[in-house]
């Protein structure tokens, strides 16, 4: 097994030096002005991978300053879109060749699945990234019909200082998400990565400088929530904060924008997204659809189909066959090309989920399978989870786990599983699988949610707009929709005078 040299090793890949490890403000990686530093984790072992640059306030004020400077002064806002775009896509060019030391990177810092980070989400971030490159030269405004003496017209301009905060799920793709299309506007921005992993994003930074992006433009602070976090929220001079993370810390962003200077925000926030299986659903395939939807990315996923509502008429084949398939879903190392789930992403969170799922036994949930940590591995591990006979009132129903629990509901008609399903608080997705055209359009009108995916779970693509209803959030990321949120509109009107009409 190969070693990077502070003792994180794997027998699958060779595990990168850290090379970064400080914040990055104004173009160069520092020392936060404190001194101080915190660790993060490798969830497979507990082991400390690196000592991370710990900001705060005063580090938030210095990044704030170089983006300011950056926005009022410096050539990012003023430069030609097609010019942003070529340095944008360089940028984008960079992650792909950089890509297996990305992954291996978002591997040890969150759990996550080598090979889907290194196949489908890196690549995607630097799609994503390709994606607005190619919308920044095309962001224009509308010539308006005024009255007879008056023409206008809209301009659409950069907001401004951006402060992003983004969790640790999907380091890698939400980073891209937030950063892709406010660089694509003109924005000069910070981005505050979750404290349980921040090594992909001062990578990132690293190669935006090698890319050409100018100094002061994107900034990285490191550091904890309730200190560097709550210091942008709160931030007088910042333009706009997009938060995604827990609805409760949520609340805490919008307020901290009300207290302050009034910035807009936008918040992608939790979700219990319902799995709905109707009667003429093809069992084998929906199964295997419905286990991803709930186990994918450890169940660390924000659109989660968590409530798994089946009908009656299938209720009990259903159950044998998600069982059977739930068996050969493996739980092991990331790095290991045949494993399925790697580790919770910290030691809250994985004793969060336990915690959880001794709720769902208390209360009278059918544990089928799962229910409990791995008993062979010391990280973070824990089973994939189901529960059955689960009732609306349930916690476990209720509840954002984050975590490999699904919850099985049976139901009757498409009347009752409308109402059930829209019975959360949240609204960020829902699946329907049927075959039934009605079937299908009535219940995606009905649902409260942002994407609806009939017979498909968890196809996000980079133009398909995506964000909450209710307290799952608002504003819409991805998809050309995600400029707006980076965007100002202004009228400019002019009268005509001697107006020939
Ligand atoms: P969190 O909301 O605490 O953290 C998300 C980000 O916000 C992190 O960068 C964190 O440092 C920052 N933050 C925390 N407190 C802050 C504050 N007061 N002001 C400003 N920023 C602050 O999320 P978590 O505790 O890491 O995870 C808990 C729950 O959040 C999960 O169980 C899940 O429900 C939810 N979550 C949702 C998503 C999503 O994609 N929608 C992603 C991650 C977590």
């Amino acid at each position: 097994s190969e070693s990077n040299g502070s003792g994180v090793e794997s027998s699958f890949v060779k595990i990168p030096q850290i090379k970064f490890t400080k914040l990055f403000i104004n173009g160069e990686f520092v020392e936060s002005l404190s001194g101080k530093t915190f660790e993060t984790i490798d969830p497979r072992t507990g082991e400390v991978i690196a000592k991370i640059s710990e900001g705060d306030k005063e580090d938030v004020d210095l990044a704030v300053k170089a983006a300011r400077q950056a926005f009022d002064h410096g050539p990012w806002p003023r430069l030609p879109g097609s010019e942003r775009r070529k340095i944008m896509l360089k940028f984008a060019d960079l992650i792909d060749k950089n890509v297996e030391e990305i992954a291996a990177l978002d591997t040890i810092d969150g759990g996550k699945l080598y090979s889907l980070a290194k196949a489908l989400e890196i690549p995607g971030a630097a799609e994503h990234l390709r994606y607005c490159a190619g919308a920044a030269d095309k962001i224009h405004g509308d010539t308006l019909k005024m009255s007879r003496e008056l023409q206008a017209y809209t301009l659409h301009e950069p907001i401004g200082v951006v402060g992003h905060i983004i969790p640790w799920n999907s380091p890698s793709y939400m980073f891209a998400m937030k950063v892709g299309p406010a660089l694509a506007a003109g924005c000069t921005m910070l981005v505050k990565p979750a404290e349980q992993t921040p090594l992909s994003a001062l990578y990132y930074a690293h190669l935006a400088k090698l890319a050409g992006i100018p100094d002061g433009v994107l900034n990285v602070v490191t550091g904890y929530g309730r200190t560097a976090g709550a210091a942008i929220t709160s931030h007088m001079d910042i333009d706009k904060v997009s938060f995604t993370g827990s609805t409760e810390v949520g609340r805490l962003v919008m307020q901290a924008a009300a207290l302050s200077n009034l910035k807009p925000v936008s918040l992608e926030l939790g979700g219990k997204s319902p799995f709905i299986v109707f009667d003429d659903a093809d069992i084998d395939k929906i199964a295997s659809l419905a286990l991803q939807g709930a186990f994918i990315n450890k169940g660390e996923v924000c659109v989660a189909g968590s409530r798994v509502f089946v009908q009656q008429g299938i209720y009990d084949k259903f159950l044998i066959k998600l069982v059977e398939k739930a068996k050969s879903w493996v739980v092991g190392d990331p790095f290991d090309p045949n494993v399925h789930q790697g580790p919770q992403v910290d030691k809250n969170q994985y004793e969060r989920v336990l915690k959880f799922i001794e709720i769902g036994k208390k209360e009278g949930a059918t544990l089928l399978t799962g229910g409990g940590k791995l008993s062979n591995r010391n990280g973070y591990y824990i089973e994939p989870t189901i529960f059955s006979d689960v009732s609306d009132d349930m916690t476990i129903a209720k509840e954002e786990i984050f975590g490999p629990i699904m919850s099985v509901l049976k139901f009757k008609t498409v009347e009752e599983v409308i109402k059930r399903a829209n019975a959360t608080k949240y609204g960020l997705a829902a699946g329907i699988m049927t075959n039934d055209l009605n079937i299908a359009n009535r219940v995606s009108r009905s649902i409260r949610a942002g994407v609806i995916w009939i017979n498909c779970f968890l196809d996000f693509d980079i133009d398909l707009p995506f964000g909450g209803y209710k307290m799952s959030g608002f504003g819409k990321e991805m998809g050309m929709e995600s400029l707006n949120m980076y965007l100002h509109v202004k009228s400019v009107a002019t009268p005509i005078y001697d107006s020939p009409w």
